[in-house]
This record gives structure tokens, C-alpha cells and sequence, in this order.
């Protein structure tokens, strides 16, 4: 093919390569480019442009040019400030260099114009050429450096030189790489280089990308939140609800500044408004806040009453509210009188020991109106874990405060008589131990600053008077009793109870169900008959049920019989309430042999317990029944073996054993029994049923024994005299050793009835049998 040779001046280019068929302008500052221009514009706009290998070279040399550039045509020239002009051309052919003719003032060369050769193999560049199309199309997606019309533009091309130097043109690459495709020459040749660099350009994209989403990703979480808060601001805007949350934060704030917190709850409360202020009304978590700061408003951080520390005022109240309990009121009134002089009430807290409804409760409630303090109460039986004094940490769902936080939420001041009910029914798990938060509640060296897991702030309850109850003292942490004072409030009398239920019971449930006075009255025979024979119980709570109850129906039937008052009486309390429940007077008035009644104590009480003996044929196997307890069952092995060892000395057959078995049982089979205090009763029944004699039936007695045979004391004796006295019981048999305690035992009681002292069990044995013998087992 013949070659075509041009002169032409030349400008080197610098950072830019320009390929045949491309619109590219650029700008002119070099004094010899300046020249050349203008040459060019003399001799019909024609110029070769070449790039620099480097860029930076000022004054470029032979060796700094490439050889194969771009002929093209000038199609503009604007000039700049600054003595440079800009320059818009149009690419038209690839050309080779072949020599410089002159290079000052400026270059000027021999160029030969390569044409290049069309595709011999046309299938095979077509292939080329769909390859790359899609390759650009990818390209173009990712990069987004080339227009929409660049990409419409290719479909019309069908000459395949062309197309991939327009294609050249559009890719962002190195000047090295440019270079390269204008140097190919040949067309499949440029093709075949053409798709390989964008295929690597491709791919080289698609990682930028993905790392770029991921930095991306970072940053658009963000920026989503915020765009999706200020939506819905936008949306509660719309809808009035942006006030609404205004106000919200309005009050709270208002709240807050009123409510006279401390310093750092006051900055916590602002905190979390503050955050409550920057989330939407409706996130989950604002909820939470909410709730937080209406705790935190809820507790009297700063309020107190004042307290009335008058002795005279306090056994006044005391008196007026509660029958008898002189013990108890007296000790109280002490422990007052002690606080009144040193003005505080810190110091052992009072711990109420008693069975059930015996009025614990009700004094501590006493106390609170004695001081004019705030009276709070709070259940500790079934409590087993720790959360539930200490509250939830707020990062649970659903946390809420503890009971003591909950108490002082509710006591409305900070220096209420805080009552802790049923101390002793308290246990602990694998939760944690209630009983040391608990230590920490009540130790006043520790409890100015309790801290409340879900609160999280400092509470003071050294101001707080702290009264716990409890059934029995044998099941209250060591560690927490030794804080305590203790103070015994036993079961009543029948007389008690009568002036408890006539001057307090009676009254409060005509408060109660609105009743006007003189309505409804009882006779004294009908308030006794209620006391005897349908309550057995230490306390008075039953009674008042039974009060009530009679109440309720005694007005149905003035109702019903259109009266205007009623009496009660005997008959009525027996149509209201049944069939008498208990009726041990009328019971049991035969005296039997080898049946013995015993004198127990339990967390609700005193009671009556039988205990019965039978001997069969057999080899000396002594037999336990009716859920005796281990401490039950080994007294009752030792009173077996005192009475095998001495039994000549009462006259048995020393050799009883051999032949006969003994059965011990303690009716009432479904109640488990236990302790000590049944030594007495059992070797009793035993030598009274080893010997065939009765046992006086009005007999009860309470004592343990040891080996050889000496009573010693037991606890509860007057619990245990009450009940023995409720079950019809005139004689009573007690050890020696708790003589001192019969001066607790009311002396209307003392006065009906026999106490003997036992030493020694023959002490007891002397007094129990009924003289004459007999065969007659019944
Ligand atoms: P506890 O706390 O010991 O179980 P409560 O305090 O609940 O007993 O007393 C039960 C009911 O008996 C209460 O209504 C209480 O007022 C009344 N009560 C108990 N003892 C007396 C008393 N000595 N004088 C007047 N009311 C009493």
C-alpha cells in the first residue's frame, strides 16, 4: 500500500493521548507550541499531535517523544489570559514520525499516515467486538464517567478500527495504556488490547466498589437513622404530635426542677430527658426512659414529716388502738423513749415475733400513727431472690425497681416506718441471697447509700424506721437476727380475745360495712360461743372472719325481715355459721390408757397433741406413725429405751421387748410434727400402755427428757398453756426449769388451772394415772 507523507508541525502533549476520530480541546501555554499553532493555522490547520513519554518534561527531546501520534485539525482556537491559548481539535489519523525537520522555533517533522488494514477475519472481530460492547456497557455502568448517548452512539459503527478508537477514547486509563492502543496498529490487534484493558478495568472497578460500599455502608447507617428520625419528626409533625412530645419534655423538665432532687439524681434526670428529647415519640426505648424518670419523680428524695416523738401521745395511741399486749407496748414505748432522747431513730430495728393474727401488723401500723410517720408495708415470704429487693439492671426487659424502692415510692416520704412482713418465710437460690441485700437494707452504717440495680442511684434509708415480723425466730438468717431486737407477741387468752373482738373487732367491721350504731349488737354469750367453738387459733384473725361473716348475714336477714335492728345471740351465730367447728369441751372427756396429751408449738401457735401408744405381740420393734420429724423420732427412741431400762421401777417386765412391738402415733397424721418438747408425753403413753393403767383425760403436759430420765425446759410455754386451756385442759405438767416463764401467762389463765413442776419424769408419772387399774382398754 502506498504511503502518504505529510509535514507537519508538532506539538508534544502532555498527561493527554489523542486517538483518530476524537473532539478534544487543550490548552497552549508553551512558547514553541504557541508556534507551532500558528504555523499550523497558515498551512490548512493541520497538526501532529504526539504525547510526551512524562509528562513534567518542560522541553521535551527527541527521546521524551513517542513516534506514533495523531493527526488532526484545528477547529478552534480561544484565547486566554495570560498568554495561553485554548485549542479544540479533531482527531483524523494515526501517523508515524519518521524524522524532525526542524526543532527550534518550533518542531517541525516528517510524518507518515498509517492506514490501517480492514479485518480479515470478520467473524472473529465481530466477536471481539461484542465482547468489548458488553465490557464497556459494564464499564460505563460502574465508572459512570461515560454518557448514555456515547454507549447509543457505538450501535451505529460498523467499522471496527473506529469503533474500538472511540471506545479508546472513552476509558479513563493510563497515558502508558493509551499509547499502547494507538500503537496497535493492526485492527484486530488493537481490538484484542482493547478488550483485555477494559476487562481489567472491569474488574478493577468491581473491587472498588465493594470496597467502597463497605466504608459506605459504615457511614449510610447513620445517615439512614438520622434521615428516618427527621422523616418522622416530619410525619409527628404533620400530624400535631411534635407538640405533643414538646410538652411531654416541657412537663418533665418542669417536674424535675420542682421536685427538689439531689444533685446527681437531678443530673441523671436531665440526662435522660435530654436523651428522651432526642428520640422519637414512639421508640421502644423512650418508653423505657419514661418510665425511669416517672420512677425517679415518684421517690420522696427530700420529703420527710415530721416526726412526734411525745411518749405520753405514742402509749396513748397505742392503748386506743390495741387490747392487752402490755409487754409489747411497753417495750415499744422504751424503745421510743431511748430514741426520743437522742433524736434519732437509728439503732436495732424491732423484729415482731408472734404467730398469725395476733396483731404485728396492726401495731407496727400503731407505731407509724404513734410517731405521724408514713407507714409502708411489704411482704417478704416467698421472696427468694436477690432482684427482687435489689430491682432489675435496666438493660432487661421489662426491669423495674425492687420492693424497697417500690416501698419508698409508696411511702411518699423518706422517713416512713417501713414494715418488712414475714422475715422469717424468705429463702434464697441459685438467684442470688435476698437475706444479705436485705443486711445491707436494714445495717444503718450502709444504708445511706442503698443502691437500686434498675435506679442506679444513691438512696438514703437511714431515715427510715424498719419493723419486721415474723412467725418463728428459727428460720431468720443469722446474720440478719442479730440486727434485730426481738419482740415476743404471743397468742391471747379467751378473755383477750373476747375484749379484743368486743371493744376493737366488732366496732371496726360496723365501720366497715357502714353499719349505724345500735343496728346490729352481740350478746357476750354469742361473741364467747363465736371464740370457743369456731375458732382454734393464737391470733384473732379468724375470729374477725367469723365476725364478719355473722355481720354480713345478720344483715340479709333484717333485710329479708324487714328489721330495723338485731341481736345477736347463741342462736343466731349457730343459723349464720353452722355447726360448731371445734368442740374439745365436750370431747375426749373419758380418760384412756395409753393416750396422753401433749403441748406443742408451732410457727402459728400453741396447740394440743395426742399422742398415742399400742403394744401388739412381737420382738421389740418400736414403730413411729403421724409424720413425726428426725428430732420427734429420736426422742421418742430415747424415751423407749429410758422406759426398757427402767422398767422394773415401774413395774413392767423388764423383758417386754422380747415378746411385744410398741406403736407410737401421733394422730393427726397429715401435719408434720416435730421437736423435742414430746419426750415426757411419749414415755408417758408408753409406761401407760405397758402397764394398762388410764390417763387422767384432763391432763396435758410438755418437757424434754434426757437418758436418765430428768425433764428439762422447752420454748412456747405460753402459747403452749393457751391452747391447752382452749382444749378444755386443767392440769397442766410443765418442767421445772420454765417456772420463770409462768409469770407471762395471763393470771386468769394461772387461776383455772393446775401447774406442776417436773424434775424428774417420775415427778410426772406420780401425777398422770388414774388411781384404780383396769382392763377395760377404752
Ligand atoms: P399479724 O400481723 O400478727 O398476722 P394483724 O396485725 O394482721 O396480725 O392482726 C389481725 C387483726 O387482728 C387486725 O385487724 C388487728 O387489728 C386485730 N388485732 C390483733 N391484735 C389486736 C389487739 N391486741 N387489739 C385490737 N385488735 C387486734
Amino acid at each position: 500500500m502506498e504511503k502518504e507523507l505529510k509535514v507537519l508541525p508538532l506539538i508534544p502533549l502532555r498527561g493527554i493521548t489523542i486517538f483518530p476520530h476524537m473532539i478534544l480541546h487543550f490548552d497552549v501555554g508553551r512558547e514553541k507550541s504557541l508556534l507551532a499553532i500558528e504555523e499550523a493555522m497558515l498551512n490548512g490547520q493541520e497538526i501532529f499531535l504526539v504525547s510526551q513519554r512524562e509528562a513534567k518534561i518542560e522541553e521535551p527531546e527527541e527521546k521524551d517523544i513517542y513516534s506514533i501520534g495523531t493527526i488532526c485539525n484545528i477547529k478552534q482556537i480561544l484565547k486566554l489570559p495570560g498568554n495561553t491559548i485554548r485549542v479544540l481539535v479533531e482527531g483524523q489519523n494515526r501517523a508515524r514520525l519518521t524524522s524532525y525537520i526542524q526543532k527550534e522555533p518550533f518542531l517541525k517533522t516528517d510524518v507518515e499516515i498509517l492506514e490501517y488494514e480492514q479485518c480479515k477475519d470478520k467473524d472473529k472481530c465481530e466477536a471481539l467486538i461484542r465482547s468489548i460492547e458488553k465490557e464497556f456497557e459494564e464499564y460505563a455502568r460502574l465508572s459512570n464517567s461515560v454518557s448514555p448517548e456515547a454507549l447509543e452512539n457505538l450501535d451505529d459503527l460498523d467499522d471496527p478500527g473506529r469503533f474500538a478508537d472511540i471506545i479508546s477514547s472513552y476509558l479513563t486509563l493510563k497515558e502508558s495504556k493509551k499509547q499502547e492502543l494507538l500503537e496497535a496498529y493492526e485492527v484486530y490487534d488493537r481490538l484484542e488490547k482493547l478488550l483485555l484493558i477494559i476487562t481489567n478495568e472491569v474488574e478493577i472497578l468491581k473491587i472498588e466498589k465493594k470496597i467502597g460500599l463497605k466504608v459506605k455502608s459504615k457511614i449510610d447507617k447513620s445517615q439512614k437513622e438520622y434521615f428516618l428520625r427527621e422523616q418522622m419528626r416530619a410525619i409527628q409533625e404533620e400530624l400535631g404530635d411534635e407538640d405533643e412530645s414538646k410538652k411531654e419534655i416541657e412537663e418533665y423538665s418542669q417536674k424535675i426542677s420542682k421536685a427538689k432532687l439531689p444533685k446527681e439524681v437531678k443530673e441523671k434526670a436531665l440526662y435522660e430527658l435530654n436523651r428522651l428529647n432526642s428520640m422519637g415519640n414512639y421508640s421502644a426505648e423512650g418508653g423505657v426512659i419514661r418510665t425511669y424518670l416517672d420512677c425517679i419523680l415518684d421517690i420522696p428524695w427530700n420529703k420527710r414529716t415530721k416526726d412526734n416523738l411525745e411518749i405520753k401521745r405514742a402509749r396513748e395511741v397505742l392503748e386506743n388502738e390495741h387490747y392487752g399486749l402490755k409487754d409489747v407496748k411497753d417495750r415499744i414505748i422504751e424503745f421510743l423513749a431511748v430514741k426520743s432522747m437522742s433524736k434519732s431513730l437509728k439503732g436495732p430495728i424491732l423484729c415482731l415475733v408472734g404467730p398469725p393474727g395476733v396483731g404485728k401488723t396492726s401495731i407496727a401500723r400503731s407505731i407509724a400513727n404513734a410517731l405521724n410517720r408514713n407507714f409502708v408495708r411489704m411482704s417478704l415470704g416467698g421472696v427468694r431472690d436477690e432482684a427482687e429487693i435489689r430491682g432489675h439492671r435496666k438493660t432487661y426487659v421489662g426491669a423495674i425497681p425492687g420492693r424497697i424502692v417500690n416501698g419508698m415510692k409508696k411511702a411518699k416520704s423518706k422517713n416512713p416506718l417501713f414494715l418488712l412482713d414475714e422475715i422469717d418465710k424468705m429463702s434464697g437460690d441459685f438467684r442470688g441471697d435476698p437475706a444479705s441485700a436485705l443486711l445491707e437494707v436494714l445495717d444503718s452504717e450502709q444504708n445511706k447509700t442503698f443502691r437500686d440495680h434498675y435506679l442506679e442511684l444513691d438512696l438514703d434509708l437511714s431515715e427510715v424506721m424498719f419493723i419486721t415480723t415474723a412467725n418463728t425466730l428459727d428460720t431468720i438468717p443469722r446474720p440478719l437476727l442479730d440486727r434485730m431486737e426481738i419482740i415476743d407477741v404471743s397468742g391471747y387468752t379467751y378473755e383477750e380475745k373476747f375484749h379484743i373482738a368486743k371493744r376493737y373487732l366488732i366496732p371496726k367491721q360496723f365501720e366497715e360495712h357502714n353499719l349505724e350504731k345500735g343496728k346490729i349488737t352481740f350478746s357476750d354469750r354469742a361473741i364467747s360461743f363465736i371464740i370457743e367453738n369456731y375458732t382454734r387459733e393464737s391470733g384473732v384473725r379468724s375470729l374477725e372472719r367469723k365476725i364478719a361473716s355473722v355481720i354480713r348475714k345478720a344483715i340479709a336477714d333484717m333485710l329479708e325481715r324487714d328489721k330495723v335492728k338485731i341481736t345477736i345471740t347463741v342462736n343466731h351465730v349457730n343459723k349464720y355459721l353452722g355447726p360448731e367447728i371445734y368442740t374439745y369441751d365436750k370431747a375426749d372427756k373419758t380418760d384412756k390408757v395409753g393416750v396422753v396429751m401433749g403441748m406443742a408449738w408451732t410457727g402459728y401457735g400453741g396447740d394440743t397433741l395426742p399422742v398415742e401408744v399400742s403394744i401388739m405381740p412381737g420382738r421389740g420393734k418400736l414403730q413411729l406413725t403421724g409424720q413425726l420429724g428426725d428430732v420427734m423420732k429420736e426422742s421418742a427412741e430415747a424415751g423407749y429405751s429410758y422406759v426398757r431400762a427402767n422398767a422394773d421401777k415401774y413395774g413392767i417386765n423388764p423383758d417386754f421387748y422380747k415378746e411385744k412391738d410398741v406403736h407410737i402415733h401421733a394422730p393427726e397424721g397429715a401435719v408434720p410434727k416435730d421437736g423435742p418438747s414430746a419426750g415426757v408425753t411419749m414415755i408417758t403413753a408408753m409406761v401407760s400402755a405397758l402397764n394398762n393403767k388410764k390417763v387422767k383425760h384432763n391432763v396435758a403436759m410438755t418437757g424434754e427428757i434426757t437418758l436418765t430420765g430428768r425433764v428439762i425446759a422447752i420454748g412456747g410455754l405460753k402459747e403452749k398453756t393457751l391452747a391447752a386451756f382452749r382444749a378444755g385442759i386443767d392440769t397442766i405438767i410443765i418442767p421445772k426449769a420454765n417456772e420463770k416463764d409462768l409469770r407471762k401467762i395471763p393470771k386468769s389463765i394461772l387461776s383455772k388451772i393446775k401447774v406442776i413442776l417436773a424434775e424428774k419424769i417420775e415427778d410426772v408419772l406420780e401425777n398422770v394415772f388414774v388411781e384404780e387399774s383396769t382392763n377395760d382398754n377404752d
